[in-house]
């Protein structure tokens, strides 16, 4: 990846029309023009003409972003926005260095060895005395405020619980390491992500089951580490240049097909952040070309390739229905919009009802549910009203970072649909 000084030609081709201002997350919340792309490229080329320093203030205004890409997507003279931001907190993290925390987490991540199923099991056999269960949700709740990565959680932000046993470490899925299933089938190496692995076991095995009942030969590679998105997005280069080469030797290590996951942000960096991150090493570029050829959003394989549209289950208490919220990893970044809403709709019992701007953002994104929480969550408030107006008794997606985040939107706004993962209806 470019370092900042490198983009600014990128700067030079805004010709400040503001139609980014018209579409951007932040924006419509907080009104001022440091929270649309148009403002923080007016700051970044001020602090690379030296103008202005790195403040604290200029850092805000920077992390002031769901990275969701919107203005990119709008943008007239297709100014590369999320590059230039992304960019922008490189900087930060190089000159400033990353949170205590965030440093930490990322280190783990990188090899989990045994400190991270250590850490985890200890925080999930502890969670009660600082959560508590929130009725008829599915999720905990603070007992009190607590600091989370720097911020201090709001009591009453209902969050996942930690899985007891990691999605990796289930008994049945140790054993597909080795192919299962349909022999004749493609080979399909699945890739779980921190999300599943840490938060949602059941949606990996929904998704193991429904990749083998559309008859593939299902592989979940052992070894296998976060994709580096979260590094990626607060700055941390070195860290998620190193995650993307660990993935690449383990699924190397297999004859696969493709590569499979059901998580929108993973997917978009199998696919798009391992060339940004590892082609700077021409020797790993045919490398990376094998491995992000083959990676494929579970409902893009399942629709196209293994031609599962119209076989889906349907859910417990059909007939159901449903609306789809659009991840901006797989909607915007990847191109694939149609593909989830057929599985859905040839579901047993479903009846799809679209919201209004489905493929706006949550608002989790870019570290913003963490770095500035109340902005995030005000952000998903629009979200949660479309979905309250649609009736929906479901909300189904396709990231497990925005099936958190709408949860807590749904529990907060008094929204009574439930959130579940497309593969959950299949
Ligand atoms: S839409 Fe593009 S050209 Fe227009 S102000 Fe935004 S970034 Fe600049
Ligand atoms: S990436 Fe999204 S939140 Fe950030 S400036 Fe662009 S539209 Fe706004």
């Amino acid at each position: 990846m470019k370092p900042l000084e490198e983009f600014k030609d990128e700067l030079e081709k805004c010709v400040r029309c503001g139609t980014c201002r018209s579409v951007c997350p932040t924006f419509r919340v907080l009104g001022r023009e440091t929270a649309c792309a148009r403002g923080k490229l007016t700051l970044i080329g001020s602090y690379l003409g030296s103008e202005i320093p790195q403040s604290d203030e200029y850092v805000r205004h920077i992390k002031e972003c769901t990275l969701c890409g919107a203005c990119k997507g709008s943008c007239p003279n297709g100014v590369d926005t999320t590059g230039v931001f992304a960019a922008a907190r490189a900087d930060v993290a190089k000159n400033k260095g990353l949170p205590f925390a965030a440093n930490l987490i990322f280190k783990n991540l990188v090899s989990p060895g045994k400190t991270v199923p250590l850490a985890l099991k200890l925080a999930s056999r502890f969670q009660g005395i600082f959560l508590k269960d929130a009725p008829a949700e599915n999720g905990l709740l603070a007992r009190f405020p607590l600091p989370l990565v720097g911020a201090v959680m709001a009591s009453n932000r209902l969050l996942p619980p930690l899985a007891g046993t990691p999605f990796l470490d289930l008994p049945e899925v140790k054993g597909l390491g080795v192919p299962v299933a349909h022999p004749s089938g493609p080979r399909v190496a699945f890739y779980a992500g921190c999300g599943v692995n840490y938060l949602m076991p059941n949606v990996g095995s929904a998704s193991i089951d429904v990749l083998k009942r559309a008859g593939a030969t299902v592989i979940v590679p052992q070894g296998q580490v976060c994709c580096g998105m979260p590094a990626y997005s607060t700055g941390d280069l070195g860290s998620a240049r190193e995650m993307a080469l660990k993935n690449l030797e383990v699924f190397e290590a297999h004859s696969l097909d493709y590569i499979v996951t059901s998580c929108a942000t993973c997917g978009y960096g199998l696919k798009k952040l391992f060339r940004d991150l590892l082609f700077e090493v021409p020797e790993l570029r045919a490398r990376v070309e094998a491995f992000s050829s083959r990676v494929r959003d579970i409902t893009e394989l399942l629709a196209h390739d293994l031609d599962f549209t119209g076989k889906g289950r349907g859910m417990a208490g059909s007939p159901v229905r449903v609306t789809y919220h659009d991840p901006c990893h797989l909607g915007r970044a990847q191109g694939v919009r149609d593909e989830p809403r057929e599985l859905i709709a040839g579901a047993q019992g479903v009846e799809l009802k679209e919201m209004k701007h489905p493929c706006s953002c949550c608002g989790l994104g870019g570290g913003l549910s963490l770095s500035n929480y109340d902005l995030s969550i005000e952000i998903t408030r629009r979200k949660a009203e479309s979905v309250r107006d649609t009736g929906a008794d479901v909300v189904v997606t396709a990231c497990p970072g925005c099936m958190v985040q709408l949860r807590d939107a749904m529990h907060r706004y008094g929204v009574k649909a439930k959130v579940a993962h497309v593969v959950e209806l299949l």
